[in-house]
């Protein structure tokens, strides 16, 4: 490994990990790349780098400009992380709803954090839209600028993907891929890996993984966006086609319940050291269903989005689970039975 000048380097190149469990269970190679590992501990450090460099080379973002985003965390903590390293401020603005440890994160790498209540797309003060009005009055006030990272709609977001996650897995996997699995934030991740793969081989099949709560099932599956039910999982979910998302050559859809997901999370922190946030489990069980109707033999790739230290106070707390009649598993409240 050649020595990184800056944190920023240190970015993207994470490993596949083979999930033992899945592959075992289906008889293919099921890989989960380990998106945790980036330095600010999610995939959305791939999307905020590409998102600033974008903007550096279109002339529009200058030395201690701010940087304005509407994110469930990770991208937010993402362009902190960016924008310390490269002189820049940022200012972000997010759902109250969120996990306590994202909020904690932000704040700690200098962001300026605007919690707001969470209010669908629809209603103007929709954490999104509030962004960009905010950046708005931010670039015409600041001598240094402003801009809005904007990503559901910037696709510069899709384009990091396009040059560095899909590229990766293609080499890692030495071209063997036959499935890439993902669920949908902005869909920068999903949309951007999939032109990458299929640039490279159109067979590969790519399929989406959709909590309920969220519309991209129906739509890519009957063609009208339409959600049901609802999902404690953070940082997925859409209900509209982005910018991202457009022309995306998603093959296949499923829709992943937290009753299915959560097991298999769990599973995975317990037995194969791999303690995952909600949309890795909803990945997993992505991977099982593709792995099912493509056969044994079959090497699938999906995203380990981020860990489960940014959701103990959620998904790995029991109170929390019961509140929303979700499973606990029994090692999460057994206490310790070894004494000294
Ligand atoms: N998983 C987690 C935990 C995330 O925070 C995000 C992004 N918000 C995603 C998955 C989805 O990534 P993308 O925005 O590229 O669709």
């Amino acid at each position: 490994m050649p020595v990184r000048k800056n944190v920023i380097d240190a970015i993207g190149y994470t490993p596949l990990i083979r999930l033992q469990h899945a592959s075992k269970a289906t008889g293919c190679e099921i890989y989960g790349k380990a998106e945790f590992l980036n330095p600010g501990g999610s995939i959305k450090d791939r999307a905020a780098l590409a998102i600033v460099r974008d903007a550096e080379a279109r002339g529009v973002l200058k030395p201690g400009g701010i940087i304005v985003e509407g994110t469930a965390g990770n991208t937010g903590i993402g362009l902190a992380l960016v924008a310390d390293a490269l002189g820049y401020r940022t200012v972000i603005v997010i759902p109250e709803t969120q996990s306590q440890e994202k909020k904690d994160m932000l704040r700690l790498q200098g962001a300026q954090l605007l919690e707001v209540p969470a209010v669908p797309y629809s209603d103007p003060n929709n954490y999104v839209k509030l962004s960009g009005r905010l950046a708005g009055k931010l670039a015409r006030e600041h001598i240094q600028g402003a801009i809005w990272a904007n990503q559901f709609d910037n696709v510069a977001n899709r384009q990091g993907h396009i040059d560095t996650t899909g590229p990766e897995i293609w080499a890692d996997t030495e071209g063997k891929v036959d499935g890439f699995v993902a669920s949908v934030g902005t869909g920068g991740t999903l949309a951007g890996v999939a032109l990458a793969l299929k640039a490279k081989n159109p067979k590969i099949k790519i399929a989406l993984a959709d909590p309920l709560g969220a519309s991209l099932y129906e739509y890519y599956t009957n063609g009208v966006l339409k959600a049901e039910g609802s999902s404690i999982t953070e940082g997925i979910g859409q209900g509209r086609i982005t910018a991202n998302l457009e022309d995306a050559p998603i093959d296949i859809a499923y829709r992943v319940t937290d009753e299915e997901a959560l097991p298999v999370l769990f599973d995975l922190a317990a037995h194969e050291g791999l303690l995952l946030g909600g949309s890795s489990g909803i990945n997993v069980v992505g991977t099982l269903r593709l792995a099912k109707e493509l056969g044994p033999g079959h090497t699938i790739v999906t995203i380990l989005a981020d860990s489960g230290a940014r959701y103990l106070s959620k998904l790995y707390n029991p109170g929390f689970l019961r509140t929303k009649n979700l499973p606990v598993p029994p090692w999460l409240e057994q206490p310790v039975t070894i004494k000294p």
